[in-house]
């Protein structure tokens, strides 16, 4: 696979700079500073919140319990650890897994920054709330409250040029195993994402795109993002009719319906 060396050794600079950080307090109370680790030709970043225990004595991401529910989430949506990027927002443990201060989130956040820039994955996951928090507000996306978390978690939005999947942290099953069915559903988002809907290629939505109809958030959301929660989709899946004018989510769009019958008359 062809890695480019001029962003492999910027992340190694970057890497340097984590390891020797002491721009807060966290580095007064760690071991070890994580840096991220994976793929550098990845589509997908995961965003933890910041290393744990085990992290923090071992000098690496995701070896501690919850590394193994990660594996575990990551296998079943049969994505390999080495395809994908995974980082922290903070790069040092939180004492006694306490919540990242704002004044650490502002001090460690360039390094993120830089780490979203190098390696420019399509797909940006952060797990859990405090990840999500500052992602969204990066991309300038509507801030949910902690107690709504739930509502953003495993569902697709855009900014820019990026789609975003918020997911739960897989510590979260940790806590209370009951969430693990859920977990694994979410997680298997990411795999999702990797392909395009296999109708995409005959869907009226390409055509109504391409004659530009139709906005390009429908494919990006739902054709090449999450097909898996596309009406049309799995109407098609069960050979029921649907108009050719019914948006990915369901609704009726008047407008298209009427270039459907415009282009009906036409033929006639
Ligand atoms: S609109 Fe739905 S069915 Fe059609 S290509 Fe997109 S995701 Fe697939």
């Amino acid at each position: 696979m062809f890695i480019n060396r001029l962003t492999a050794n910027k992340i190694d600079e970057l890497n340097n700079m984590i390891k020797e950080c002491k721009k807060c307090r966290l580095s007064e109370t760690r071991m070890n500073a994580i840096c991220g680790e994976g793929n550098l030709n990845a589509k997908i970043m995961l965003i933890a919140q910041a290393p744990g225990e085990k992290e923090d004595r071992e000098g690496r991401m995701f070896v501690g319990p919850s590394g193994k529910v990660l594996d575990e989430l990551l296998n079943k949506a049969g994505i390999k650890r080495h395809e994908i990027y995974m980082t922290n927002l903070i790069k040092c443990m939180l004492p006694k897994y306490r919540r990242p201060k704002q004044d650490e989130i502002k001090a460690c956040s360039y390094y993120l920054n830089e780490e979203i820039k190098l390696i420019n994955p399509k797909i940006l996951a952060p797990l859990g709330y405090y990840a999500t928090r500052y992602i969204f507000q990066k991309y300038g996306i509507l801030l949910p409250s902690k107690a709504e978390f739930s509502k953003v978690s495993g569902k697709l939005c855009l900014a820019k040029d990026k789609k975003i999947l918020p997911l739960p942290h897989p510590a979260t099953c940790l806590y209370n195993p009951d969430f693990k069915q859920n977990l694994i559903k979410s997680y298997r988002k990411l795999q999702v994402l990797l392909e395009d809907c296999k109708w995409y290629p005959v869907c009226p939505m390409k055509k109504f795109y391409e004659e530009g109809k139709l906005d390009k958030k429908w494919i990006e959301l739902y054709c090449k993002g999450d097909w898996e929660s596309c009406i049309r989709y799995h109407m098609e899946e069960r050979g029921e009719p649907h108009p050719d004018w019914m948006l990915p989510d369901g609704t009726l769009d008047e407008k298209l319906q009427k270039e459907v019958k415009y282009e009906s008359y036409n033929y006639l």
